[in-house]
């Protein structure tokens, strides 16, 4: 099953399960330095690390938005599976009013390409403000390795393909639709959003890549994986989040984390609940 759904104020709210990303065990970090990165791989069991690559879909009063849009066809046929999840729904991709973007790497956003065109017809693309500021920085760009200059086309191609039905967003509610919030999460890309729907307990925060891997970065929020542009940056806005989402009771669901849960206090740490 590929698209798992639940009533969220005035959303049916459905996460399209794009796949499974399976990435050597050697990408486990930790920010306090080798000896505590060896305690965690010492502890991980079997030689790769896998999550779930989830983009997730709203419908409500503000037509049918998307949340991310998966890897479409640019990551092979073990993943690309929401364009799928989304035909079984009956929806086509004319259908698609917008798309609010988390960030600009592959598993969020090659989905909106197909064949060097656009793959949504209709949609408006929201995407960070600052996200789309750093992936056209030429300057940006030189300083990092070539593996890591991927987004830089990706933000070229949505300038390209959607052009006069792209727009940036800063923090704060998103303009267009009901009673959701794009809050900050910087690290794991510098202009990383995540989105929370609705408030109070009820509210339901997506927190895109701010965690990876639920279990090891709930019970120690410092573990990382080598995906972070900035693994500092990114271990603060984790910690803070996790505080957050603890105190407030949110529910939460991430990019990579499979079901809805809620985060509670634990051993001077976290634990994930699912509910
Ligand atoms: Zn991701």
């Amino acid at each position: 099953m590929t698209a798992t759904s639940a009533r969220f104020g005035s959303y049916e709210f459905t996460v399209l399960r794009d796949g499974i990303f399976e990435t050597p065990k050697e990408m486990l970090a930790h920010l306090d330095g080798e000896a505590a990165r060896e305690r965690v791989l010492a502890a991980w069991p079997g030689e790769k690390v896998a999550f779930d690559v989830n983009c997730f879909l709203l419908r409500g009063p503000d037509g049918l938005t998307l949340i991310d849009a998966g890897t479409g066809t640019a990551w092979g046929p073990s993943l690309g599976k929401a364009r799928q999840a989304l035909r079984d729904l009956g929806i086509e991709p004319a259908a698609i009013d917008r798309v609010l973007l988390t960030h600009l790497h592959g598993d969020h956003a090659l989905g909106l390409f197909q064949d060097g065109g656009a793959w949504l017809p209709q949609a408006q693309i929201l995407v960070p403000e600052a996200e789309l500021a750093f992936f056209t920085d030429e300057t940006a760009k030189a300083s990092l390795p070539e593996s890591r200059q991927g987004a830089f086309k990706t933000a070229a191609g949505l300038l390209d393909l959607y052009r006069g039905r792209l727009s940036t967003i800063g923090s704060g509610p998103v303009p267009g639709v009901t009673d959701i919030e794009a809050v900050p999460l910087p690290g794991h890309t510098l202009g990383q959003m995540g989105y929370r729907l609705g408030s109070g307990p009820d509210a339901l925060l997506i927190w895109a890549d701010a965690l990876h891997l639920i279990d090891v970065q709930t019970a120690d929020p410092r573990a990382a994986l080598n995906f972070d542009l900035d693994a500092h940056m990114a271990g603060r806005t984790r910690l803070a989040m996790l505080e957050q989402a603890a105190m407030e009771g949110w529910l939460v669901t991430g990019s990579h984390v499979r079901g809805l849960g809620r985060i509670t206090r634990k051993d001077g740490a976290f634990a994930f609940t699912p509910v």
